[in-house]
């Protein structure tokens, strides 16, 4: 029986249940390094640097947008623009390989806090590349950061995201710049805004990417236009096996049917914003897992978001009451068994989730 399928862990209080949030085994598969930087990380980043920005590049979170007079559609996009004009601005703080080092060590040192012990970590060359850092100083600061990580418990594995709205051209030789390192990055992704966009213009790059040995994945944000087909696209044209975000599939039941079927991994990210009244897509969550959907929860960027990191955000979706702390303990184990990570470490994370509930049930505890 999966872990969802047991009796509510037992009636404790608050204190209790967040203890065993905060001890359970937790994996993340949608995160970007970029967007882990905090204010205080950006500002000491550019005074290191000497680099002078506006101020909106140390803004402390996403705002929310104007209701009024908005429908849900232009909200979404809105979000979804403003999100990306800062987020961009704010990795323009990262220069060298030290910085992106200590970001990737920073995050890390948060995940062996919080138990998070294993993370997929994507990353946004071309936003770097494009400065004139190289994808060398990016690659060594980041793999050095990873190594560092392991030794005190946060394992992690790089996916490396090429841009929906730059071309496949430049996606092209981001793999090529990429070839030194592909044994060291476990996937490839596509990310910040694909509205506007054709799906089919990243095939080449996505067949290129499975011949030289990537684990394949795509953003599908969440209510852009024509978000279903957007990911019905990505499933049959460029093949991939994980969708980033991917609430969508609940608007069309054939989309849905194709992503249940194939098993496509859907990773949601139920942040919330300043002035959000809780954690976001919930609902969607619960609805994708109950339709058979392989879903997660993930963390997104938490040096932009209320919701914060993994830790805490999935603490506050535990006190928000839908799910029961085992429903909580099986997306954890539904994302290490839906991991990148080579199958042994899988199942050593699937097993330590199962102890930790049976030692959590046990009348001794507490
Ligand atoms: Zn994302």
């Amino acid at each position: 029986m999966g872990l969802a399928g047991r009796r509510r862990v037992r009636p404790v209080g608050d204190i209790v249940m967040q203890d065993y949030i905060a001890g359970l085994p937790k994996a993340e598969l949608h995160l970007h390094i970029e967007g882990t930087l905090t204010p205080d990380q950006r500002r000491d980043f550019a005074a290191r640097n000497r680099i002078t920005l506006p101020d909106d590049a140390f803004i402390a979170k996403t705002p929310t947008p104007a209701a009024e007079g908005q429908s849900p559609a232009d909200m979404a996009a809105w979000s979804l623009a403003e999100f990306l004009r800062l987020y961009f601005l704010g990795l323009e703080t990262l220069r060298t390989a030290e910085d992106f080092r200590d970001m990737m060590v920073a995050h890390l040192r948060n995940c062996a806090a919080e138990n998070v012990v294993y993370s997929e970590i994507m990353f946004d060359p071309q936003a770097h590349t494009t400065r004139g850092v190289a994808f060398e100083a990016v690659m060594e600061g980041l793999l050095e950061g990873r190594r560092i990580g392991r030794e005190f418990g946060a394992d992690s594995n790089v996916i490396l995201c090429v841009q929906w709205d730059r071309s496949p051209e430049s996606a092209m030789a981001t793999l090529d710049t990429a070839k030194p390192f592909s044994d060291e990055i476990v996937g490839l992704g596509l990310d910040s805004t694909a509205v506007g966009t054709d799906t089919s213009d990243f095939e080449l790059v996505y067949n290129r990417a499975e011949d030289e040995g990537y684990r394949l994945t795509a953003h599908c944000d969440c209510d852009i236009p024509g978000a279903a087909q957007r990911i019905r696209d990505c499933v049959e044209i460029l093949g991939v096996e994980r969708i980033d975000h991917g609430i969508n599939v609940l608007d069309d039941p054939d989309v849905l049917a194709l992503v249940r079927d194939r098993r496509i991994t859907c990773t949601v990210c139920p942040t919330w914003r300043i002035g959000d009244p809780g954690p976001r897509r919930i609902t969607q969550l619960k609805a994708m897992r109950q339709a058979g959907i392989v879903v997660t929860m993930n963390s997104d960027d938490p040096g932009y978001f209320a919701s914060r990191t993994m830790g805490n955000m999935v603490s506050e979706i535990n006190r928000a009451g839908l799910f029961t702390e085992a429903e909580i303990a099986q997306f954890m184990v539904t994302a290490f068994e839906h991991s990148w990570a080579p199958a042994e470490t899988r199942a050593r994370h699937v097993r330590s989730v199962h102890d930790y509930v049976a030692a959590f049930e046990r009348p001794s505890h507490g």
